[in-house]
């Protein structure tokens, strides 16, 4: 599973859909050790016949389960089934059937058997019932909204801009919505699908689609079946009235599902899914397990992308327009991650949601060994980097990778499970070499193929590879917490001719980490290696040397999980910026001078950085100029036209474009007006804005010209933001009333900041109230569960920011009105 990126733009549908229940002061947890799922029986087929209700959201189920005692015997069964209503439940006895007892206490069935069997004899159980996702119940609490298992979009179609759509969830244990099983990640099982819908609509679910036969009444049964196992989570149901592009790998399909308007654009959203089923079956060197790789979008989705058995579900976030998409695929990664998650997740899953890692780390890194395979070694160490600094942001040190103790089984869908396990594996790569890492990423794929499994196994595979225990790392980095935070210290000795390097380890509290790092010596471009175990609080290292090293380049591979101190010079910067070369030693550079831009030689490293190779970095060093200082403003200006004009990558030229817009030079005016044409959205919206600063009415005439054209984006808001610097507020209200008239949605989240930016730049007062009221009504109708992460939110960022410029601009009766909004608490300082 991705969730949605946890920028605060992100947040509003992971927060309605992940809606945790309120915080208690109830701390058992801490105690209550999480074991493993007892398999007293094993699930080993479940066959399903079902039919929807789309007045009521129910479905019609029949589920023909055949179970096993999975060693001892037993004369009874627990399934998991929440909140439906239960018919009948038979043993099934050859063509007949054999009523059997059970107690249904709304969550699970509790089932006496008609005689007692023993380990591995196979028995199969009929249940007749109906599926209400939308009444479930937890243990008789409120009705849920995070994990209803099976969703009923737009049902009954009474939202015209919204397609009807039945999609299913079942990550974490929510499978047992929509079918009774045991659901359990350490349970397999193989399935069959027998699905009636209205004849208009296309359906999926995992494995092969066998037959489909169209019945009397309008309808139509897809028969879907899946014959190798997996667990009862990653089963998948979908309809809709989709567009469905094809593709293919070594003959099995591969295809997208996407609302009919993004059928044209489909391959170039999910094209490169066959060179990336290439890819990690080459790495692996498991060639694609299952029979096909289908990819649906879903409405209203609650999550950011789900690696359903052979039918990933992504949110309809992932349908970008070719125009969005030449600023680059932003749902490239995930594609990525889900793909993965076939092999590490599905193929082999984690036993149990505290060993998580073992999916959700595999899955995090491949979106680096994707960048680094497609697109070089800096974009993978992009990739790496970025998911870091995605974890170091998010203030989880204390918890351990592998983590036993939890208070719901949701919070282990983390940074530390993601974004840190996957800096484990990068490591271990590092560590054990590349051709080792692969091998026993086979060998814990095959040797636990189609069964579960806990994060030993998978150190017992690289221990088996190199031949070296590995108990220590895995100690310190899966069943420990925390990171190391390094103050390294370096200085050169006239007399002994010796380099020193000293590593103190600065982490609160008593953990040391052991770490093999490699430090590289260089004089000129000469670089001699030298690999050490950092493993003490303090450790000195001394390095033989003629002259004091030009550099000495500590975590040479710039592969460690840490926060680090350095006294490097700028010159020792500019010669690791020249010599040392990776992104990340490029990129510390580039930071490094960035708070040196006094200095001529810190600018002239800036310089060099706009034309670095990688246009991240390129990127990286256009936001760190300091053009208030006239020295680097003069500097760099011909480097910035330059790319302004002729980058070939968007991004960067959307970057330089703002950047250049800061001279506020008529010079640059042709090339901003011919930029507005760009197909970019960034590109034309950065050059409208910069535009408008040295010819006003000519961005005001292009604004109009615009807003009759497609556009979207970053586009979008500059128009918006041309028209009413100009005083025209036609287009300000056109806006309003689209938020007015959107429902309680991601989609309208995502509105907030530019609508609060338009409002803030509006001296109208009666729009300001319109917006204002409209922005407030939205805050106010967001349920409970959540309110109180997007309350603050709405009230800090917007609501306060916008009544601080009103001040400045010295618009009082504006800033009393928003204020008479704000919570009493909010209000301070005003
Ligand atoms: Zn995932």
């Amino acid at each position: 599973m991705k969730k949605r990126s946890l920028l605060i733009l992100g947040i509003f549908a992971s927060l309605l859909g992940m809606a945790q229940p309120a915080t208690t002061a109830d701390t058992t947890w801490k105690k209550a050790f999480r074991e493993t799922s007892t398999r007293i029986n094993d699930l080993v087929h479940t066959k399903l016949d079902v039919k929807f209700d789309y007045d009521r959201s129910w479905m019609y189920g029949k589920a023909w389960i055949t179970l096993q005692p999975h060693f001892y015997k037993t004369d009874s069964l627990t399934l998991d089934a929440k909140g439906m209503e239960i018919k009948k439940i038979a043993m099934v006895k050859g063509a007949s059937m054999k009523e059997l007892k059970y107690v249904y206490d709304g969550w699970q069935l509790h089932i006496d058997l008609d005689r007692s069997y023993k380990g591995g004899e196979a028995y199969t159980v009929f249940i007749d019932y109906i599926s209400k996702p939308n009444e479930v119940k937890v243990k008789g609490s409120a009705a849920i909204n995070d994990a209803k298992g099976l969703y009923f979009i737009n049902p009954k179609g009474e939202d015209k801009n919204k397609p009807t759509q039945i999609w299913t969830q079942g990550e974490t244990e929510a499978s047992s919505v929509w079918f009774p099983t045991i659901d359990k990640p350490n349970q397999k099982t193989t399935d069959e699908i027998y699905m009636t819908v209205p004849a208009k609509y296309v359906t999926l679910s995992n494995g092969k689609l066998m037959s489909q036969k169209k019945n009397a009444d309008g309808t139509r049964t897809d028969y879907w079946k899946m014959d190798l196992p997996h667990a009862p989570y990653l089963f998948f149901m979908g309809v809709g009235d989709f567009a469905v592009v094809k593709d293919s790998y070594k003959g099995k399909e591969v295809s997208y599902y996407v609302d009919k308007e993004y059928g044209p654009v489909a391959r170039k959203i999910f094209g490169l899914t066959p060179e990336m089923i290439a890819f990690f079956s080459r790495i692996t060197g498991v060639d694609y397990p299952w029979v096909k790789y289908a990819q649906i979008t879903g409405h209203d989705y609650v999550s950011g992308a789900m690696e359903n058995t052979t039918a990933t579900l992504h949110s309809d976030a992932a349908q970008q327009t070719a125009r969005e998409l030449v600023d680059g695929n932003r749902w490239e990664s995930t594609i990525a991650h889900e793909l993965f998650h076939q092999w590490f997740g599905d193929y082999v899953t984690a036993e149990s949601w505290s060993n998580i890692t073992l999916n959700e780390s595999f899955a995090n890194y491949s979106e680096t060994l994707w960048n680094e395979y497609k697109y070089g070694k800096d974009s993978g160490d992009d990739q790496n980097f970025g998911d870091m600094q995605g974890y170091l942001g998010s203030n989880s040190s204390k918890k351990d990778l592998v983590r036993f103790y939890y208070n719901d089984k949701e919070d282990v869908f983390d940074a530390v499970s993601y974004n840190k396990g996957g800096r484990i594996l990068h490591m271990l790569r590092n560590y054990v070499g590349d051709s080792a890492f692969f091998k026993a990423l086979n060998l814990y794929l095959t040797t636990n193929k189609f069964k579960s499994g806990e994060a030993q196994n998978l150190r017992l595979a690289f221990e088996d590879v190199t031949g070296r225990d590995l108990n220590w790392y895995w100690n310190q980095w899966y069943y420990g917490s925390g990171h190391p935070n390094l103050d390294i210290n370096y200085s050169y000795d006239e007399a002994t001719k010796k380099a020193r390097v000293i590593v103190n380890q600065t982490q609160s509290g008593d953990k040391v980490f052991k770490l093999p790092v490699a430090v590289d010596v260089y004089n000129g471009a000469n670089k001699t290696r030298y690999q050490v175990w950092v493993k003490n609080k303090i450790d000195t290292f001394y390095f033989n040397s003629e002259r004091k090293p030009d550099l000495v380049n500590f975590d040479g591979d710039k592969m460690l999980l840490t926060v680090k101190k350095e006294n490097k010079t700028l010159d020792e910067y500019i010669h690791q910026y020249k010599f040392a070369g990776s992104y990340l030693d490029r990129r510390e550079a580039i930071d490094f001078a960035s708070k040196k831009q006094d200095d001529p030689k810190a600018v002239e490293l800036l310089k060099t950085a706009l034309k670095d190779k990688y246009e991240g970095l390129r990127n990286f060093a256009i936001g760190k100029l300091d053009l208030k200082k006239e020295t680097v403003r003069k500097a760099v200006e011909p480097v910035l036209a330059d790319l302004a004009k002729n980058d070939k990558n968007r991004p960067v030229k959307a970057s330089a474009i703002q950047r250049l817009g800061e001279y506020e030079s008529p010079e640059y005016a042709s090339l901003f007006k011919m930029a507005l044409n760009d197909s970019s959205y960034t590109v034309a919206g950065n050059a409208l804005e910069a535009l408008s600063a040295v010819d006003s009415l000519t961005a005001l005439n292009e604004a109009k010209r615009l807003s009759k054209l497609e556009n979207d984006g970053d586009l979008a808001s500059a128009i918006t933001t041309v028209m009413l610097a100009s005083g025209d507020e036609s287009i300000a209200n056109d806006v309003l009333a689209r938020f007015e008239g959107m429902a309680l949605s991601q989609e309208k989240f995502n509105m907030l900041q530019s609508i609060g930016s338009m409002l803030s730049k509006s001296s109208n007062m009666d729009l300001v109230k319109r917006g204002v009221d409209a922005i407030v009504e939205f805050r106010d109708a967001i349920p409970d569960g959540i309110k109180n992460q997007t309350d603050p939110f709405i009230n800090g960022i917007l609501l306060k920011g916008m009544i601080t410029k009103k001040k400045q601009a010295g618009l009082n009766d504006q800033a009393d009105y928003i204020l008479s909004k704000l919570p009493e608490a909010d209000k301070k300082g005003f």
